[in-house]
């Protein structure tokens, strides 16, 4: 079966993957060809279970071959990861890996672990366009800074627009007072 790494779950036997029609297709999910992930994604478009193989995945830091049909560096960038599984901060920000939406859909909040850890808290990101919702504290981290960035640029672009309607405001006052003299 295709999703041996995955255990006993709910959705497994719905798997496209593994029924036994599709058993000629298996070894692509794990392929470096990239036709063959090709297919392999296309596979995971007409699979019920897609969603819930999606979450797992990224659930489970899944971050070689394709799963809820992604590659290994949608998957990564999802959760802001390198090859390696670690954290990378890049000036890129992900899309919502479930429906692609932008990451001004996407928004954060903070949970407690579960089991705790290395951190006592983890961070959600959910998209408001699907509702899928993933935890990761990483590619959280990617999109609070988004938002950051995004928050930045309005404010430096209110403030020029203020600074240009005090010049108007300052010009105009010349001119009347030019005028009334
Ligand atoms: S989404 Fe793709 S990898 Fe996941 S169970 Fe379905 S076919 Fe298999
Ligand atoms: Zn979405």
């Amino acid at each position: 079966m295709r999703l041996s790494g995955v255990g006993s779950v709910a959705w497994h036997d719905d798997a496209a993957c593994a029924h036994p029609r599709n058993a000629h297709m298996r070894k692509f999910f794990f392929s470096k060809m990239s036709k063959e992930k090709y297919m392999a994604r296309n596979l995971c478009y007409t699979c019920p279970v897609r969603r819930q193989c999606l979450q797992w995945a990224l659930d489970n830091k899944q971050i070689d071959g394709v799963w809820g049909g992604k590659d290994e560096g949608e998957l990564r960038r999802a959760l802001s990861v390198s090859y390696e599984g670690q954290e990378v901060r890049k000036k890129r920000f992900p899309n919502c890996p479930f429906c692609g939406a932008r990451p001004n859909k996407l928004s954060v909040r903070t949970a407690d672990a579960p089991g705790g850890g290395r951190w006592t808290t983890v961070k959600i990101v959910k998209c408001e366009e699907c509702n899928f919702d993933w935890t990761s504290r990483t590619s959280a981290n990617a999109v609070e800074a988004y938002i950051f960035a995004q928050e930045t640029k309005k404010a430096k672009i209110e403030k020029a627009k203020e600074k240009k309607n005090k010049k108007s405001k300052k010009k105009r006052a010349s001119v009347e007072r030019k005028i009334t003299k």
